[in-house]
């Protein structure tokens, strides 16, 4: 399971960013090829459980459900709406429909999951996870000492977009080297200060009164620039209920005192009802 080509391409100037050739669908590589009975098989120890590769069946063969792992079928197991075969080419993936319910073992388990995954696996779980909700993005090629920004792209809207995406310790560190990211899509892409949206791709949210917030806000207030923040767990939700992000308008993804709950940005009703974990979508309390 593979992205083409055209998955990989930016248009403009930005094409020229050094990215990360990896095809690979699965950040964990947990899809194994069975060359004896010729199907393919979920190695359940490797999995994490993020439900990249159910979006992107275009057999629906690949489960989640219920279940802490994916688990490839040979009948469509969810029932989700896949687009037919059409004289016998392989079909257009065209999936509706939903990969699990927020409150799934899968959704729980994913902060440790993606902790133990190493910076490569984690910066391409986000990279694809961005795919998969409609923004065209790459992240950095791996090992580029002259390029430090870890993701760029753009939105539906044809904005670019930088990203820092910081799973550990460094969230804090976050707002600043967007600042510094932004200066860079300027004057090495030709972009305009105020048609980059620079974002943050964090695991969970900081306890609410960290200095994340504060930063942020002098950040807006000093320079007019809006950083927005998104969880890998607010990703996944928009991927498991095959709901797609147009972009960044308004105050969308924009936290600071008292407005943050990523919630009320995803357009997902139910969301507001399940958390995947404590973090994803608001300050752990
Ligand atoms: S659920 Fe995610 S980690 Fe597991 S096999 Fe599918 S793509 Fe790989």
């Amino acid at each position: 399971m593979e992205k083409d080509d055209s998955e990989l391409t930016l248009f403009g100037a930005l094409d020229a960013f050094p990215g990360d050739p990896s095809r690979d669908v699965c950040p964990a590589r947990a899809i194994r090829w069975d060359g004896e009975n010729l199907v393919a098989f979920v190695v359940a120890g490797d999995c994490i459980g993020c439900g990249l590769c159910v979006s992107r069946c275009p057999y629906g063969a690949i489960s989640l459900g219920d279940e802490l792992t994916a688990k490839v079928e040979t009948a469509d197991p969810d029932g989700m709406v896949v687009a037919g075969p059409a004289n016998g080419e392989h079909p257009q993936v065209n999936r509706g429909g939903q990969i699990a319910t927020l409150d799934a073992p899968a959704a729980a388990n994913l902060p440790a999951a993606v902790m133990a995954l190493d910076d490569a696996r984690t910066t391409l779980l986000v990279r694809n996870l961005l795919n998969e909700v409609g923004l065209n993005a790459r992240t950095r090629r791996r090992g580029d000492t002259n390029m430090r920004i870890d993701a760029v792209g753009f939105s539906r809207s044809e904005r670019p977009f930088v990203a820092e995406i910081e799973i550990g310790a460094g969230v804090l560190e976050s707002p600043r080297a967007l600042l510094e990211d932004v200066a860079v899509l300027h004057s090495r892409y030709g972009y305009a200060v105020d048609a980059i949206d620079p974002l943050s791709v964090i695991l969970s949210f900081p306890n609410g009164r960290s200095e994340y917030y504060q930063v942020i806000r002098d950040i807006e207030k000093v320079l007019g620039l809006r950083c927005r923040t998104i969880t890998v767990g607010a990703l996944v939700a928009l991927l498991w209920y095959c709901a797609r992000l147009d972009g960044f308008d308004g105050d969308s993804f924009t936290v600071g005192e008292g407005t943050i709950d990523l919630a009320d940005c995803l357009g997902l009703d139910e969301a507001k009802l399940a958390e995947p974990y404590p973090g994803a979508f608001r300050p752990a309390k």
